[in-house]
Formats: C-alpha cells, sequence, structure tokens
C-alpha cells in the first residue's frame, strides 16, 4: 500500500511545496493549514493535485490517516498539535530522501538576477524544456527554502534564482542542497550591508556561491572585480567562461578589491568595467565571450563567442540588459546545449520582467516609468540608462534602503546626479530631503518636498500607495516628460497611476 503523508501548514511556501514533491513522487498526500481556503496564499498552487485538503480545524482523522506528518519547522515540539503526530517527517528528510533528478542551473548577483533567470527560463519553454516552476503566487523565488524545494518539483531543469539576504551560510545551503552543477554571476555590488558590516563581508557571502560550484561550472561578468577577485582567492579549480562589453568608460569610481585595497573602476556600468589593483595585481581579464558595437537606441550589438560572431536583437533597454542577456545566452548554450540561433530568436522576443524599466502609463503626453531599483548600484545603474536613452526626467523616489541611511542617502545622491528633479515619496528619501534642502537651500528648485511623511517602512517596502501616488502626482506637475519611480513601492502600486 502506498504510504500517506500529512503535510501542516499547506498555505505557507514550504509546506506547499513538500506537499506537491511528495505527490509528484508517487505517495497519498493530504494537508491541512490553519488558514480557510479563502485566505490561504497558495492554493492555487495545489490544484490538480489530488491531495485531500483540511483548511482550518485539523480534524483527528488527519493524524490517524497519516503514516508520516509534515510540521512546519515553527510548530513547537511542545504544542497540542506536534503531541498529535506519530512519526514525524521533516523538512531535512524531504531534502535528504528526494533529490533533484534533473539537471540544476543556479543564477545569482546583487541586480539583474531576476531578468537573467525569467529570460534563461523563456529560452527553455520556446525550445520545449520544462523547467520546475515552484507557482507560488507574487513569491519571490529565491526566498527561504524555495529553490531547494523547488529543485525537487517536475522538470526537465531547474533554473533557480539564489538570492541572498545577507545571511551567512544561506547561499552554501541552496547551491549544495538544490545540487546546482553550474551557475551564473552577473555583478557583485555593494547591497544589504548595514546586516553585514562591511561590503567584502555582503561579498563573501556572495563567494558562497563560488565555493559550492567549486570544480564545476561558472559563469562570470569578467568586468567585475570583486567576481573575479573571489574566484582567485578561493582558488576556484572548476570551468570559468567570462563574458564583458566593449564600452567607453565613462566615470571612475572607487571599489574595494578583494586583498583590501582600493582599485579604481573605469566603470561601463556600476562596479563593473576596466581595473587594475596596483596591490594585488588583479585585472580585467580578456573575457571569453564579449559584446561590442551595442546600438542602446536600436537594442543590438555583435556578441563574439570563442568560435563565432553573433548579431543580437534584444527588445529590452539599456546597458546593463546587455550584460544580462550576454550571460544567458552563454548559459543556454553551455547549460542547456541549445543552438545559438533558437537561443537568439528567444532573447529578441523577450520584453522584459514587470517592474524592470516597466512603462505603466502615459498622462498628457508624460511617460511613468516604475524599476525596482532600490539599491545605490541598482538605482545608479537604470538613471544612467534613463539618462541615456532619454535625457532629462524626474525620479520619485520610493525607496527605504536595506542598508539604512547610509543606503538612502547613497540612492538619493545618485537621483540628484541623473535627475533634473527628485520627488522623496518614501519617509526615508524625504529625512534625506529635509537634510539636504537645510545644508543648501538652493536645492528646492531641484528637489520637490514639503513634509516628511509618518509611513513606518515594512521591510524593503518604503512608501504607502498613497504616497507613491503623491510623489507620481507631484512629478507630473514638473515640466520632465518623463517620469521615473524607483523602488519596491512603485513597482507595487504601479496601479495608482489609474486614479491619477
Ligand atoms: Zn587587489
Amino acid at each position: 500500500m502506498t504510504e500517506r503523508f500529512g503535510v501542516i501548514g499547506v498555505c505557507g511556501a514550504n509546506g506547499n511545496l513538500i506537499a506537491r514533491i511528495l505527490k509528484e513522487r508517487g505517495y497519498e498526500v493530504m494537508g491541512t493549514d490553519l488558514s480557510s481556503e479563502d485566505e490561504c496564499r497558495f492554493a492555487h498552487s495545489l490544484d490538480g493535485y489530488d491531495i485531500e485538503l483540511y483548511y482550518g480545524e485539523t480534524p483527528d482523522e488527519f493524524f490517524k490517516k497519516a503514516d508520516y506528518v509534515v510540521p512546519p519547522a515553527s510548530l513547537s515540539k511542545d504544542s497540542a498539535v506536534f503531541k498529535k503526530i506519530n512519526n514525524v517527517y521533516e523538512l531535512d528528510d524531504v531534502i535528504n530522501d528526494f533529490r533533484p533528478d534533473k539537471p540544476v542551473f543556479g543564477i545569482t548577483g546583487t541586480n539583474g538576477k531576476t531578468t537573467c533567470t525569467t529570460l534563461l527560463k523563456k529560452i527553455a519553454y520556446d525550445n520545449a524544456i520544462r523547467p520546475c516552476e515552484h507557482n507560488l503566487e507574487k513569491m519571490q523565488g529565491n526566498a527561504e527554502y524555495i529553490p531547494i524545494l523547488q529543485s525537487r518539483l517536475n522538470g526537465d531543469v531547474a533554473i533557480l534564482e539564489v538570492g541572498t539576504f545577507g545571511v551567512p551560510g544561506t547561499v552554501k545551503r541552496t547551491v549544495v542542497n538544490s545540487c546546482i552543477e553550474s551557475g551564473l554571476i552577473t555583478n557583485i555590488t555593494p547591497d544589504h550591508i548595514g546586516d553585514l558590516g562591511s561590503f567584502m563581508d555582503y561579498a563573501h557571502v556572495k563567494a558562497e556561491f563560488i565555493e559550492g560550484l567549486k570544480g564545476k561550472k561558472i559563469i562570470v561578468n569578467g568586468q567585475d572585480p570583486t567576481i573575479i577577485g573571489l574566484l582567485k582567492e578561493l582558488e576556484f579549480n572548476g570551468e570559468i567562461i567570462t563574458f564583458g562589453v566593449d564600452w567607453t568608460f565613462e566615470k571612475v569610481n572607487p571599489k574595494e578589491c578583494v586583498c583590501g585595497s582600493e582599485i579604481s573602476v573605469k566603470e561601463i556600468i556600476s562596479g563593473s568595467g576596466y581595473y587594475f589593483c596596483k596591490n594585488c595585481g588583479l585585472t580585467t581579464p580578456q573575457v571569453d565571450y564579449i559584446a561590442t558595437n551595442v546600438d542602446l537606441a536600436n537594442r543590438k550589438f555583435d556578441l563574439h563567442t570563442p568560435n563565432e560572431k553573433l548579431e543580437v536583437e534584444m527588445s529590452i533597454d539599456g546597458l546593463h540588459n546587455v550584460y544580462n542577456v550576454t550571460g544567458v545566452i552563454i548559459a543556454a548554450h553551455e547549460f542547456m546545449k541549445l543552438p545559438f540561433d533558437k537561443i537568439l530568436e528567444s532573447v529578441k522576443s523577450f520584453t522584459g520582467v514587470e517592474g524592470r524599466m516597466e512603462k505603466v502609463a502615459e498622462i498628457n503626453g508624460r511617460e511613468i516609468y516604475v524599476d525596482y531599483a532600490h539599491n545605490p548600484a541598482g538605482v545608479q545603474t537604470v538613471l544612467d540608462q534613463f539618462k541615456k536613452l532619454y535625457g532629462d526626467f524626474t525620479t520619485v523616489i520610493t525607496v527605504s534602503s536595506e542598508s539604512g541611511y547610509d543606503g538612502d542617502l547613497a540612492i538619493f545622491e545618485k537621483a540628484l546626479e541623473f535627475s533634473r528633479y527628485v520627488v522623496p515619496a518614501s519617509a526615508a528619501s524625504q529625512r534625506i530631503a529635509q537634510e539636504k534642502l537645510l545644508e543648501e537651500p538652493s536645492l528646492s528648485e531641484k528637489i520637490i518636498f514639503d513634509s516628511v511623511d509618518d509611513f513606518v517602512k515594512n521591510g524593503t517596502l518604503g512608501a504607502s500607495y498613497d504616497e507613491v501616488k503623491e510623489g507620481l502626482t507631484k512629478a507630473l506637475n514638473t515640466d520632465s516628460k518623463l517620469i521615473v519611480a524607483i523602488g519596491e513601492a512603485a513597482t507595487k502600486f504601479k496601479s495608482c497611476v489609474d486614479a491619477i
């Protein structure tokens, strides 16, 4: 007789994924959750699975019928519910007993990983390769155990976004437990630093991705000194494929080298470009794949592979996306063994990820874009692209930086640098605006500010629906033809443009 599992907490990400893994592997599965069916966030992910569900109160028969019960990690062993369980089967048992039975590819980096993951999956689908999907509505794929469990669901391949909220150990755990066999790193620039102390501490969390792939294959942005420095420091012994973009650098900015010295990076995008460390000798390598003749207005470039020249056409904007697309083309070719012509067809029809340089409205001939950018490097990269493509614009800041005050200040300064007008819409940016105006009253011509709101930030969400709407309304009162709203709140509440 087939064994029957009872999973508690199927309205949470872990419980939901575990129930589906067990069912797909041929077991009988029952699920339960304290939520009602209407409140169950991920109820639809269970559609079509033939899992017996008990919402609200869990009946005693659930415990009687189950050969094994999977409790949520948060359930106390002293609780009444836990005491009803005869055979406990835990998250770790799922991870150990059910291995991913397919090739697994991981994507990490500070910025660009969602775009890269989405594009690589699109290329897979276009070529009848089915990636496993977590199907958890509005859930970021890199949180908690999602990538680890996702790789155990049905599919021909697993393409996983590996994030970090800056906690040491999390990336290594994901790489090892997801059985990632090759991966892509887009860039490593300052983010989440508040939690960790320094840029190098953060970089070393990202470096766990490299450590986890030792002896395997890794595709990296060769123009990022942090990535190349870490590969050297960790004595990475697998296969390295590097890529870069041939572009005249525009600024020189400092970046800490892994050796502790400071490098002057001739930047192409934030944190990446041409570099030479006078202390340890780290320098931009001759990359294996180089994008040349980049034509941003017509969204095309030439990509020189080790063997041929490809003509790449995109439907997305920006130099940072030339890096993203290049990394993904290599990944699709190396990991999924697809021919370049098939890959380029898919790239051409990729219109981007929602909330990334996304046009959300046109009001009285003025265009409104939103972008998820929420750290200084991300903000710089995106605003720089808008500047190159469109010239003048007004930036609405809805960010509350994860790096706290320093992050908020750096983001505000980037906005001032690139935009004609700045509208602070998050309480964090309004506090910075207030300070800036006290220091330099003449900035009142540029900063559109009246008072500091009392919004209390919630995780990375820096502003409310009303504040985003108010910020956009103020921006529409300027004479800019283009408005760019940055931050999670701007993308989350983008529908507010309908109410303006
Ligand atoms: Zn160095």
